[in-house]
C-alpha cells in the first residue's frame, strides 16, 4: 500500500508524516529536491538535496517515479526505494504535492491511497505560511497563489482530513490504513485459497 499525504503548505503534512514514519511497517519515501536546505532539515532524512544539473540528469536516466516543479524548485520521488519497500510488504508513505499524488495514483491504481490534509480555514493556512518565515517572499507568494489549484485537486483525493488536532489526524489515518488493508482488492488471495481448498 502507498499512503500519499498532500495538501497546501501549512496544513501540517510534515508534522503528521514525522509521526507516521516512526511506525515499524512504514517506509518513508525521502524525496529529492533542488530547494535549498532549511536550517532545521537533515540531508537524507527530510530530503536529498541536489543541484538542478543532478536533478535533470536523474530525470534523463528515468530514476523518478514522478517529479514536478513546485513553487519554483524541482521535487521528485525515486522509483527504486519505493519498489523495494513495496516488495518487502511495507506501507510506503509519501509527502508530495497534489499533481505528483494524482500521478502516483495513475501509476499505482490499486496500491495508492490519497489523503488530502487541510486546515479549517484559509486564515489558519495563511497564518501558518507567513509564520513559517523560512521561505523567501517570492516562494511564499507562489505558495499562496497555488492554493486554489491545490484545493481543486484535493476533491479528487480518496480522503479529505481536517487537521484540527494532530492526534485526531493520526487516529483517522490509522483507521484508514486498517480499512484499506481489508479491502477486497488486497485480499483476493484469501478467497482464492479457500476456493482452492474447496476444489481439492
Ligand atoms: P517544502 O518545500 O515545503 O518541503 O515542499 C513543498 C511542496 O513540495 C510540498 O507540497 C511537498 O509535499 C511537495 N513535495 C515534496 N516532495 C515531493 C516529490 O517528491 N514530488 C512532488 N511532486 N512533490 C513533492
Amino acid at each position: 500500500m502507498i499512503i500519499v499525504i498532500s495538501g497546501p503548505s501549512g496544513a501540517g503534512k510534515t508534522t503528521i508524516t514525522r509521526r507516521l514514519r516512526k511506525l515499524d511497517n512504514v517506509f518513508y519515501s525521502v524525496s529529492v529536491t533542488t530547494r535549498p536546505k532549511r536550517e532545521n532539515e537533515v540531508e537524507g532524512f527530510d530530503y536529498r538535496f541536489v543541484d538542478v544539473e543532478t536533478f535533470k540528469k536523474w530525470v534523463d536516466e528515468g530514476r523518478f517515479l514522478e517529479y514536478a516543479p513546485v513553487y519554483g524548485n524541482y521535487y521528485g520521488t525515486l522509483k527504486k526505494p519505493v519498489e523495494q519497500a513495496l516488495q518487502k510488504g511495507k506501507i510506503v508513505l509519501m509527502d508530495i504535492d497534489t499533481k505528483g499524488s494524482l500521478r502516483v495514483k495513475q501509476i499505482f491504481k490499486d496500491e495508492a491511497v490519497l489523503l488530502f490534509l487541510i486546515t479549517d480555514s484559509v486564515e489558519t493556512l495563511k497564518e501558518r505560511l507567513i509564520g513559517r518565515g523560512t521561505d523567501p517572499p517570492e516562494v511564499r507568494e507562489r505558495r499562496l497563489n497555488n492554493l486554489k489549484d491545490e484545493l481543486e485537486d484535493g476533491k479528487k483525493f480518496d480522503y479529505i482530513i481536517k487537521n484540527i488536532s494532530i492526534d485526531d489526524v493520526i487516529n483517522a489515518i490509522h483507521s484508514i490504513i486498517r480499512a484499506e488493508e481489508l479491502k477486497s482488492i488486497r485480499n483476493q488471495d484469501i478467497i482464492n485459497k479457500l476456493l482452492s481448498d474447496l476444489g481439492s
